[in-house]
Parts: C-alpha cells; structure tokens; sequence
C-alpha cells in the first residue's frame, strides 16, 4: 500500500447479506432432511429482510460514494471490499434464480383437519388455512394471516401524506457532508447528480436522478393515485394502476441508493 493511501474495505458491512445466511440455513436444513419448525420462520425472515438488503443497490451506492470521495482523499478497494463486492453479485444472482414456492413446497406444513370450510390464504408461503383462525399464526412460516391487512389504506395514507412533506425538504437540504482538516463540502441530492455529471459519469448521473429524485416522485404520485381510487371506490384503469403498482413495489427500493 502506497502511504497515505487508504484501503476502502466494505468486510464489515454484512448487513447486506445477513438474509443470505438465513437463506443458506434455511435451504441447507430442507436439502438434508431436516424437519423443524425453525425452518418456516427462518425463510419467511429471508424473504422479508430481501428488499432492505439490496446487495445491488449496495453496490452501486459503493460506487457513487467511492466516486465522491476519490477527488478528495486517495483511496483504492482492498480484499475484503473485493470479497464483498463478489457476495454481493452472487447475492443477487442467487435471489434471481430462487423458485420460492417450491422452497415452501418442501417445508411441511400440517394438513387441513376440515377440507369443506371458507379458507384464507397465507399471503407470505401461501398455505391454505381455516378461516377460522384468521388474525393467528400460519403453522408454516409463523406469519399472522389476515384476509385484508388492519388499517392498511388507513397507514398507507398516512405515510403518502407524510412522504409529500418530506420530498421537497429532502432535495433541499444535505444529504451528505464530507469534513477533512482541509475541506468541508455537502451535497444535496442534485448537487450530487452534478458532480457526478462535471466528473464525465454521466450513467451514473442519469441513475441517481432517476432513483432518487424520479422514482420517489412517481412513488407518491401513485398511491396518492390508489388512495383516491380507493376512496372514491373507482374501477377506472384497474389493469394500468395494477402495472403501476407492480413497477413501484419493484423499483422503490432503489430510491434508497443514494442514501
Ligand atoms: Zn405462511
């Protein structure tokens, strides 16, 4: 290592891939016969830790934080960033090829006592359960199993409301500050799309503003969008506002990138 030169290491951010471990666990107790309750619960916690893990979104916030930094102080990846940036990809490889209701499939789950009865369904592995028992636990993966959510359009709404106070503050102030003996600087969010556009990254640049300035604008315009058809109980556009729907659940999460 040259001197003054720092080793930029990301070993000691595991968070990304603590769902991973929980993943490996869990398919590692199915594929060697083992039978326990522990197994249901463990995968459901892998599948609902996935969003915030973002082992791709990781990688690139790495990348637009190391191409901040990098005018500043020098710095270079070291092998424990090497290794994690690796996990990372085969993180997200792993979660691409993953068939989750054939992993339900293979954990037992207790057979129906009462086949001719109304049933509801587990939302998270899908087990067909009494009616009866709606507001308890699924036998399988632990969740609680309800037919609609308590005060879900109640919460939504609430967060909306919440979330169109806060965006115009959010782009406004810093996100970020840099302090050295030398030099101080921050960064709102677009002045962080600038600096990426005056260093030649434009790609880059085109992606943090769609992630984060695009993305959660188009985030609060839909389910304002939803709440209000909700509300007036509208019918109108149901198939553009189920794609809609599905494109924010899946390209929300990136609007955590520059964060
Ligand atoms: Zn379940």
């Amino acid at each position: 290592m040259a001197p003054g030169r720092r080793h930029c290491c990301a070993s000691s951010c595991n968070s990304p891939l603590f769902p991973v471990w929980l993943l490996t666990l869990s398919l590692a107790a199915i594929y060697s016969g083992v039978d326990k309750s522990w197994i249901g619960p463990a995968f459901r916690w892998a599948e609902k830790l996935n969003p915030w893990a973002m082992p791709d979104v990781f990688l690139i916030g790495c990348a637009i934080g190391y191409s901040r930094i990098e005018p500043y102080v020098p710095v270079s990846i070291g092998a424990g960033g090497w290794c994690m940036i690796s996990a990372g990809l085969m993180a997200m490889v792993t979660r691409a090829s993953l068939d989750q209701r054939s992993i339900w499939r293979r954990i037992q789950a207790p057979a129906l006592s009462v086949l001719q009865q109304e049933h509801v369904t587990c939302t998270i592995c899908n087990l067909l359960i009494a009616a009866s028992a709606e507001g308890q636990r699924c036998p399988r993966c632990q969740a609680r199993v309800w037919r609609r959510k308590p005060y879900a359009v109640e919460r939504a709404a609430a967060l909306t409301i919440a979330g169109t106070f806060l965006y115009p503050v959010a782009n406004v102030y810093p996100m970020s500050m840099f302090s050295s003996h030398f030099v101080h600087t921050s960064h709102t969010i677009f002045a962080g799309v600038t600096d990426l556009v005056d260093a030649g990254l434009w790609p880059l640049a085109a992606l943090v503003f769609t992630a984060s300035i695009g993305i959660p604008f188009l985030k609060l315009a839909g389910m304002a969008w939803f709440l209000l058809s909700i509300r007036q109980c509208s019918d109108k556009k149901l198939v553009l506002k189920t794609d809609l729907y599905h494109l924010i659940d899946e390209i929300g999460r990136w609007s955590n990138m520059d964060v």
